[in-house]
C-alpha cells in the first residue's frame, strides 16, 4: 500500500538515508513533506526531486530564502517549529520520520502522534524525556511507532509473531565506538576528531560523540524501556564491535532471538517504512566469506560512564532523563568545539544531575522548562 511520508529532519544523516530509500520503491513511498533546521540549499534540492507539497525550515531567515528559490513551484514553504508541527499534521501524510535531532524533536513528534500519524521514531530525546507521555498517547489514538534505530529496529524484528512470549531479557549491542579498551589516562587528551571516526557506522556528529561516551547506548537502554515496556534491569547491553548483531531478544525459555545485517541504517528506516514486509533495499548484503568473527564483550562502565548515568537518571525517572539528556547536549556540544576533555563530559552530565529538583511525571512545557533551565546553568559554568 503506498504511503505518503513527511521526514522531519530531511537534510540529516537519517533524513538523507529515508530519501535513499523513498528513492528504491517510488511506487510504494511518496515523499510529501520535508523539513530541514537550516541547510536550504540540499531541502531545495529534495523539493525539487521528489516535488513535495510541503517544505517546512526551522530558522525564519534561512526559510525566507528557501521561499524565493521554490517560487517557480508550487511547494508550500513554512516556517519555524509552527512550520515543523504543521508538516507533520498534514492531512496527506501517513507516517512521520522523526529524523530531527535534539529536544527540538518533541512537539513536532507529540503534534504528529495527535494527528494520528504513525511515527518512523529516530529521535531519541523525544523517547527519553518524553516516554511516559508520547507511549501512552500513542495507544490511545491507535498510532504505530516503528522504531528506526537500528538496535531497537532489530528487536522489534525480533519480537515479530510472538505477541505472547514473555521476554526475560533484551541484549541491546553497541560497537563500543573508537575508544573501547583504552583506559581513563589514555582518554585524557583524545580529541573531537578521533572521536569522530566511529569504527563500523557513518552517522552524524553529536551521535557520533555520543556513541564513543556510551552516552548514546544509555539514551538507547531508556528508549528500548519504552518502546518494549520492559524494566531497565532486563535491558543488557552486550559489546559487539563488528556491528553485525544489532541486538536480540532472550525469551522465558532461553531462546535468543538476534538481528543480524550490514551495518546500513537505510535497512531499519526502510523496515519502519514498509513494516512488517522485508523489501529488497540499497544496502550492500552482507558477505559472510569477509567475516573475520563476532567478537563479544561486557562494557567498561567505570571508565565510560555515560552508561550507569543514564542507567541511574531513567531509575530515578520523572525529569532526571531530560537533565541526563540536556546536560550532555551542553558537553558533547563544548567537546566538539574543543572547550573541555573527553572525560569531562561525565563530569558535566553528573554535577547537572546532582543538582537536579525531580520533577514527577512532567508534562512537555516542564521538560522543555528543565532544558532551558540547564542551558543556562551549563551556559554560566562551563561557558559558551
Ligand atoms: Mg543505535
Amino acid at each position: 500500500m503506498r504511503k505518503n511520508i513527511a521526514v522531519l529532519g530531511s537534510t540529516g544523516s537519517i533524513g538523507t538515508q529515508t530519501l535513499d530509500v523513498a528513492r528504491k520503491h517510488p511506487e510504494l513511498l511518496t515523499v510529501t513533506a520535508i523539513a530541514c533546521g537550516s541547510s536550504i540549499e540540499l531541502a531545495e534540492k529534495q523539493a525539487r526531486e521528489f516535488g513535495v507539497k510541503v517544505a517546512a525550515v526551522y530558522d525564519e531567515r534561512a526559510c525566507e530564502e528557501l521561499r524565493v528559490r521554490l517560487a517557480d513551484t508550487d511547494v508550500r514553504v513554512l516556517s519555524g517549529m509552527d512550520g515543523l508541527i504543521e508538516m507533520c499534521s498534514l492531512p496527506e501524510v501517513d507516517i512521520v520520520v522523526t529524523a530531527i535531532g535534539g529536544m527540538i524533536g518533541i512537539r513536532p513528534t507529540i503534534a504528529a502522534i495527535s494527528a494520528g500519524k504513525d511515527i518512523a521514531l529516530a529521535n531519541k530525546e523525544t523517547c527519553v524525556t518524553a516516554g511516559h507521555l508520547i507511549i501512552p498517547m500513542a495507544k490511545e489514538k491507535g498510532v504505530r511507532i516503528l522504531p528506526v534505530d537500528s538496535e531497537h529496529s532489530a528487536i522489534f524484528q525480533a519480537l515479530q509473531g510472538r505477541a505472547d512470549s514473555k521476554i526475560r531479557r533484551i541484549l541491546l549491542t553497541a560497537s563500543g565506538g573508537p575508544f573501547r579498551g583504552k583506559h581513563r589516562e589514555e582518554l585524557m587528551h583524545v580529541t573531537a576528531k578521533e572521536a569522530l571516526a566511529h569504527p563500523t557506522w557513518a552517522m552524524g556528529p553529536k551521535i557520533t560523540i555520543d556513541s564513543a561516551t556510551m552516552v548514546n547506548k544509555g539514551l538507547e537502554v531508556i528508549e528500548a524501556k519504552w518502546l518494549f515496556d520492559v524494566d531497565v534491569d532486563q535491558i543488557e547491553v552486550v559489546i559487539q564491535p563488528q556491528s553485525l548483531i544489532h541486538s536480540a531478544v532472550e525469551y522465558e525459555d532461553g531462546s535468543i532471538l538476534a538481528q543480524l545485517g550490514p551495518s546500513d541504517m537505510r535497512i531499519a528506516i526502510q523496515y519502519a517504512l514498509t513494516y512488517p514486509t522485508h523489501l529488497p533495499s540499497p544496502a550492500v548484503p552482507l558477505d559472510f566469506r569477509m567475516l573475520k568473527g563476532i567478537d563479544l564483550d561486557v562494557p567498561d562502565n567505570e571508565t565510560f560512564r555515560g552508561l550507569p548515568l543514564a542507567i541511574r537518571s531513567i531509575k530515578t525517572g520523572g525529569s532526571m532523563p531530560t537533565a541526563f539528556n540536556a546536560s550532555n547536549e551542553w558537553a558533547n556540544a563544548i567537546f566538539r568545539r574543543g572547550g573541555i576533555s573527553f572525560m569531562q563530559i561525565y563530569d558535566i552530565i553528573e554535577d547537572v544531575m546532582d543538582r537536579h529538583k525531580v520533577i514527577p511525571n512532567p508534562s512537555v512545557e516542564e521538560i522543555l522548562a528543565v532544558q532551558e533551565e540547564i542551558d543556562c546553568y551549563c551556559a554560566e559554568k562551563y561557558g559558551r
